[in-house]
């Protein structure tokens, strides 16, 4: 994975490779120096006992310094473990004995979730100035199926998995994605979606390969968004859809100030329809670009390009597809036995190639429930159209069933989402005598409405949905439970609403 910084380095070498956009002056790094540090860093990893195939944790929110340790890692053969910054100190001390890192670099400020545990653990300040006092190493290449990081799941549907990425899945992710969207060399992208998920790993990733710009944000604050497409450059930014929404709804939005954006991707969670074309309406300008994929794909298997998202996209029906299989991955789906169903059909999306995960992490039990025949199962439950389009309509998991009938929340979500005085909505199921399952909706109204009677939005989806898709209960709440990478949390929600 580091060949991109060779490439980059003989192309431009002295071009800002790196900008941190912190409380300070920004940080600048250009491909030569980038180069320089990462080979120290790896040569002090090496000081610390790490080699080849060991795995160090890796615990910051988005920095230079956490891209450089990243590098370095590969640089040195080793594997990369990056930990969600929201977990609690026990969800570390799991993470940190189920990975067996050697080593552990940590931010200053998360210093003291980490357990006192056999791993050594340094902040990357100290690490830093350790490494400004070696000779660099030289690069090991290592490529192939050699083991690149360890990276965790959204923990969305239940406890995160460490899923093991080689740096083939990682190249063949990052040519997939390139060859829907080609990521230019005068490009500068905003890695404000966290480096441990892998929608900001693969960008990073993307970006090295092609000699662009990265700039990093430490966390998503509008203000500070805005301010750095303002005012830094940025061309490219990749989105969950929960960021979108508060990008648009901050007070500081204005059109003028995100003028400058050319490419906007978005994905990890489905994108409501009703967002997207405010997002589109407010940056006319911009090419969108929706990506699906997953943690056990190393990125985006489909990609629905900017072609599908311009003018006469949705008289095509393809705005809301989340594209056709991109290069080298194959797209089923399937019945529950894996037998591939007719088009348009709904059923399990499974997926095969070169970007699909090793397996799970020292987990074989759930590494053989997910692979059939060897195509990985999504859990996630789609159709696809003659034409190869895919369309996601739910999680499996979260899938409701009322009555014999199939009601995939999204659909629901999408209607309620339509009142006037709503801002949000989930539905789960709930455990119902007659009909198995009934939908019961949980809703964030609009901020300034009035407070509104579960009856009028019963009959608001009466009037556009069948009836055993409509809620026959609602909850109202201030916001709903988020995960740390920005997605609705339904198991949350069903405990909640089953209590
Ligand atoms: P966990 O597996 O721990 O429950 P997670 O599935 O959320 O968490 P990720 O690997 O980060 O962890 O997310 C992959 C999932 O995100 C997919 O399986 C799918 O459900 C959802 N997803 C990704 N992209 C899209 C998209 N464009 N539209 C709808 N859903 C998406
Ligand atoms: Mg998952």
């Amino acid at each position: 994975l580091t060949q991109g910084l060779h490439r980059s380095l003989q192309r431009h070498p002295g071009k800002d490779a790196l900008i941190h956009l912190g409380d300070g002056a920004p940080r600048r790094l250009t491909f030569a120096e980038l180069l320089q540090s990462t080979a120290r860093q790896a040569a002090a990893l090496a000081g610390h006992g790490v080699g080849a195939g060991d795995r160090v944790a890796l615990l910051a929110p988005n920095d230079d310094r956490l891209v450089l340790a990243l590098l370095a890692c590969w640089w040195l053969g080793a594997v990369a473990c990056p930990l969600n910054i929201r977990w609690s100190a026990p969800e570390l001390a799991d993470a940190l004995s189920d990975s067996a890192a050697v080593l552990m670099l940590a931010d200053e400020s998360l210093t003291h979730l980490v357990p006192q545990l056999q791993t050594q653990v340094l902040t990357l300040d100290a690490f830093a100035a350790q490494a400004r006092g070696h000779v660099g190493l030289p690069d090991t290449r290592t490529g192939g199926d050699a083991l690149a990081a360890i990276l965790y799941t959204g923990g969305t549907t239940g406890r995160a998995k460490g899923v093991m990425l080689s740096h083939a899945n990682f190249w063949a992710a990052s040519v997939a994605r390139g060859a829907e969207l080609p990521n230019s060399p005068d490009s500068v992208a905003l890695l404000v979606a966290p480096l441990f998920h892998v929608a900001g790993l693969g960008r990073l990733l993307g970006q090295i390969l092609v000699g662009g710009t990265c700039n990093t944000l430490a966390r998503f604050q509008p203000d500070r968004v805005l301010d750095a497409i303002e005012h830094h450059a940025v061309s490219d930014i990749v989105a969950v859809p929960t960021m979108l929404q508060s990008l648009l709804d901050a007070p500081e939005f204005r059109r003028e100030r995100v003028q400058g954006l050319a490419r906007v991707a978005f994905g990890a969670a489905p994108m409501p329809p009703d967002l997207l074309t405010r997002a589109l309406d407010a940056l006319p300008q911009a090419e969108f670009f929706q990506a699906y994929g997953m943690t056990e794909t190393a990125g985006a298997v489909c990609m629905n390009p900017p072609a599908n998202h311009r003018a006469g996209a949705r008289e095509r029906g393809l705005l809301h597809s989340v594209g056709r299989a991109g290069l080298g991955a194959e797209i089923l789906v399937t019945d529950a036995e894996g037998r591939e169903l007719p088009r348009g059909a709904v059923g399990e999306v499974a997926v095969r190639g070169p970007m699909v995960m090793r397996g799970y992490w020292r987990q074989p039990e759930a590494t053989q429930s997910v692979f059939r025949d060897g195509w990985l199962r999504t859990g996630d439950a789609g159709r696809m159209d003659e034409s190869g389009h895919l369309f996601i309509v739910d999680r499996l998991k979260d899938m409701i069933i009322s009555g014999g009938e199939n009601v995939y929340g999204g659909e629901v979500e999408t209607v309620l989402r339509g009142h006037p005085a709503v801002a949000q909505a989930a539905v789960v199921g709930v455990p119902d005598a007659r009909w198995g399952e009934s939908v019961h909706a949980v809703v964030v109204l609009r901020t300034g409405s009035a407070p509104i009677e579960g009856e009028v939005l019963r009959e608001w989806c009466r009037q556009r949905l069948a009836g055993y898709k409509c809620p026959r209960a609602f909850s109202f709440v201030p916001e709903l439970p988020l995960s740390g990478a920005g997605k609705v949390l339904k198991s949350v929600l069903r405990a909640q609403v089953r209590a």
